[in-house]
């Protein structure tokens, strides 16, 4: 530890009041490690959670898992191509952070066409996406796919994919503006389940001929789990990958037996736990996004100093897209 720097530092877990941007000692890299000037900070739902303590942290605690930046120092044990002055997208703990050293496995050079900004919002939301339908299950042309919170940060980028792969969109949202954002992303019908479930699973059926969707992506958990596996089809999927409105409670296997369904409950971070994995999965995604095939919509650029807002608006169901932190 070098000099001083600052991040946002959690003493302990709680809601968004415990976050705090606060002088903090300068990590030095460890010898297969970069550090980043970070200059935008992505953040993301699990940010809340390892907050909230719902995935428990070792205290004290920097937030954030994702950002973008350049790189300033290089370990002498780094493999590949990094070099001090390198623009970079990554993943790692502790991004809410003026410098954050971080593992090589999860860093990705920005081609000179995507900006600082754009490369904060990337990764973690986009290879998520892109792992679900790539990986967890392969949307086919033709497939129903029913997307809740399609206007989340998420949400959006998977109604964009699904839609590329050729799928047929139903999305569920709590607004209509939300709804119109997701319809502009790919979203081909919309269903405001604010107010309950009977609208959903009524539109799937008749959209469907009463065979349900072919697989459910489920990043909202508690609130949905149930509904999700009403409107799936016999020998469908359904994918839980977040808890937004709470964690699932545990599952009786039994209920997947009315219509042999397949249940998964996948994480990012399983799918890129090499660097030939996160490579091949990054290289598909900024390959998607030069194309110009896929759209990531910032919702706000919130300086560091109010990191308590953003929380707060993501909690709050108040945003659509991606929010970013300016350090
Ligand atoms: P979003 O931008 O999608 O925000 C969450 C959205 O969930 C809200 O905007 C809201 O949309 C909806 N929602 C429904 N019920 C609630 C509730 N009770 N409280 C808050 N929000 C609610 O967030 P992200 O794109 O960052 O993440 C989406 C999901 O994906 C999260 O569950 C996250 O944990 C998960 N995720 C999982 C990963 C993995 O590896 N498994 C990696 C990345 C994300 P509306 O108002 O339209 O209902």
């Amino acid at each position: 530890m070098s000099s001083t720097s600052h991040a946002v530092q959690i003493p302990k877990h709680g809601d968004s009041s415990v976050l705090a941007y606060v002088p903090v000692p300068k990590p030095t890299p460890k010898p297969d490690q970069v550090l980043v000037k970070v200059a935008y900070a992505g953040v993301n739902f699990i940010d809340t959670y390892q907050r909230s303590g719902l995935y428990p942290q070792t205290l004290p605690f920097i937030v954030g898992r994702e950002g973008s930046g350049e790189i300033v120092e290089v370990g002498p044990e780094v493999k590949g191509d990094f070099k001090v002055g390198d623009r970079v997208a990554f993943m790692g703990p502790g991004s809410y952070a003026e410098y954050d050293a971080v593992s090589t496995l999860s860093v990705a050079k920005l081609p000179d066409a995507v900006s600082l900004e754009q490369g904060a919002a990337l990764l973690l939301q986009g290879l998520t996406a892109w792992s679900l339908v790539r990986q967890a299950y392969k949307v086919e042309k033709g497939d129903w796919v029913l997307i809740h919170a399609a206007a989340g940060g998420v949400g959006l980028l998977l109604c964009q994919m699904c839609k590329l792969l050729g799928a047929n969109v139903i999305g569920t949202t709590s607004s209509e503006a939300k709804a119109q954002l997701a319809k502009a992303n790919g979203a081909d019908y919309i269903v405001d389940y604010s107010n309950g479930y009977d609208e959903l699973v009524s539109k799937v059926n008749e959209l469907t001929g009463n065979k349900g969707v072919n697989v459910v992506l489920d990043g909202v958990g508690a609130s949905t789990f149930d509904v999700s596996l009403k409107v799936v089809r016999r020998l469908g999927t359904v994918i839980s990958f977040g808890n937004a409105s709470g964690a699932v409670p545990p599952v009786n296997i039994m209920r997947l037996a009315e219509k042999n369904i397949r249940l998964m409950r996948t994480t990012l971070f399983q799918y890129i736990t090499t660097r030939e994995e996160f490579d091949a999965l990054s290289s598909e995604l900024l390959g998607l996004v030069a194309e110009g095939k896929l759209q990531f919509a910032i919702h706000k650029v919130y300086p560091i100093q109010d990191v308590k807002q953003a929380h707060d608006d993501l909690e709050g169901r108040k945003t659509t897209g991606k929010l970013l932190l300016k350090l």
